[in-house]
């Protein structure tokens, strides 16, 4: 497989992963192609882009960015080489990859076949398994009668988490207690998952109490090259959502780090992995590592490996796909050896939510709009300039602050110092929020896992 340089690449995507991808490619000095919807006609990423188009008019904010076919047709007709579907929306849909290789345009990601074979939460687990990679005990196939999940429940005793095979960003799972949650929790998440993503099949795991969410991201090329970029801990989360990520982890030795990475090659090389990806992992109290799922995508944290690798994740992504080695020189890894980790990385999820609701969304028009800078602060904003609208259209997320340091402490700090220096007015934001949690004690002793919230309710007032 030759070399294929792209003159021309579309985002099929919004917000601040569309600006994202902008950037890499302008820098890559490949012109850029925004498609936006009827809402999104006033966003900064339609600005962002040396071209743009509205599309999906008529058929709503979300389904707009899932118009295949129109989006497409539009792609073709503008000499686009190439898609980036960035992370949400159609990011991990295998028709849609499909769809552009049949169009002859490439699609900034893994391929059709990996997507299906990891795109979903069970057929990722059976990859797993047939890898030798340790996974959550579990149910192996879609639980489809009452007597199975009993029969489960009794294996392996509560709790149990019911969780959506094609679930995401914390929807369509339910930890169940006993007999009855469970049987409720079957159906409910089933329906929500039907309603969320179009389909209903559920599996039950075992729930692991109080784990870290440790998740390793990797880069494969398609010649058969393939590295790790370390571990990510996304263990403070809400709802199963994460809300700050750091990078490295705090608390693995060097060995088990080397085990981690381990378990995400060689399950990424059971598939002959493509491009961008990471690989979920929870880990429990005794250090032992349980697979999740692998993202088949770039994901919203991975600045905070940009940050402590000195690589261009995006970058590499499109040089990936224009038919590139890890090893040319334009990426620049010849072999693992080469991607050193240097300091820590904190990145913040900037809301437009209110704390003192429940974290409901707000809207309406930012008024002012200060933002922090200086050394070691990275931000990535699509709506963050006074006068932007706030729509209820779209997920919350307004900026992403990531800071680096040296020390895991000087990066805290440094976090601290930006959420501080923020000026956000006109809709409400949980910058507080955020505050709280990274001067928290526990935080910077790097001691938090999934309940950290739970437990620490001090951080919402
Ligand atoms: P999603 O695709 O919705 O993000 P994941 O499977 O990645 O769902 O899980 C998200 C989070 O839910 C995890 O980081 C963890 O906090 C929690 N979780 C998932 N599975 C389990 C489990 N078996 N035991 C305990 N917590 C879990």
């Amino acid at each position: 497989m030759g070399v294929k340089k792209f003159k021309k690449i579309m985002a099929a995507n919004r917000g601040e992963i569309a600006i994202r991808i902008f950037r890499a490619c302008t820098e890559l000095g490949i012109s850029t192609v925004a498609i936006y919807s009827e809402e999104d006609r006033l966003s900064l990423h339609r600005y962002k882009a040396d071209e743009a188009y509205q599309i999906g008019k008529g058929k709503g904010p979300i389904d707009a960015y899932l118009s295949i076919d129109e989006i497409i047709d539009l792609a073709r007709k503008k000499d686009v080489d190439a898609i980036h579907p960035g992370y949400g929306f159609l990011s991990e849909n295998a028709e849609f990859a499909e769809a552009c290789e049949r169009a002859g345009i490439s699609f900034i990601g893994p391929t059709p076949e990996i997507q299906r074979q990891l795109g979903d939460k069970i057929s990722g687990r059976q990859v797993a398994i047939e890898a030798g990679v340790p996974i959550v005990p579990g149910t192996e196939n879609p639980v489809q009668t009452e007597e199975e999940a009993l029969i489960f429940a009794k294996d392996c005793g509560y709790p149990i988490i019911v969780k959506a095979s094609s679930g995401g960003g914390g929807r369509g799972m339910r930890v169940v207690n006993n007999k009855k949650e469970l049987l409720e929790g079957i159906r409910s998440a089933a329906s929500e998952a039907q309603a969320a993503f179009g389909d209903s099949t559920v599996f039950l795991e075992k729930y692991i109490e109080n784990p870290k969410h440790v998740e390793v991201q990797i880069l494969g090329d398609a010649h058969g090259n393939l590295v790790h970029f370390y571990e990510r801990d996304c263990s403070i989360q809400r709802r199963h959502q994460k809300v700050i990520e750091i990078a490295p982890s705090l608390y693995l030795t060097k060995k088990k780090r080397e085990e981690l990475c381990g378990y995400a090659l060689k399950l990424a090389s059971a598939v002959n992995y493509r491009n961008a990806g990471t690989v979920e992992f929870l880990m429990d109290k005794d250090q032992n590592f349980y697979f999740i799922e692998v993202n088949p995508r770039i994901q919203v944290e991975h600045t905070v490996t940009e940050l402590v690798t000195m690589r261009n994740l995006v970058q590499a992504q499109i040089l990936i796909a224009e038919g590139h080695k890890l090893s040319d020189p334009c990426i620049g890894i010849k072999s693992q050896k080469d991607i050193e980790l240097r300091g820590y990385a904190i990145q913040s999820r900037i809301t437009t939510e209110d704390p003192a609701n429940n974290f409901s969304p707000d809207f309406g028009t930012i008024k002012a709009y200060r933002t922090a800078a200086g050394f070691g602060v990275r931000l990535d904003a699509a709506a963050g300039y006074a006068g932007a609208l706030i729509t209820p259209h779209y997920d919350s997320l307004l900026v992403k602050v990531s800071t680096w340091g040296l020390s895991f402490e000087c990066a805290a700090r440094t976090m601290h110092r930006a959420l501080q220096e923020f000026r956000i007015r006109g809709v409400k934001t949980n910058i507080g929020f955020l505050e709280k949690v990274i001067t928290h004690p526990t935080f910077l002793e790097g001691k938090c896992d999934t309940s950290f919230l739970d437990k620490h309710p001090e951080v919402f007032d």
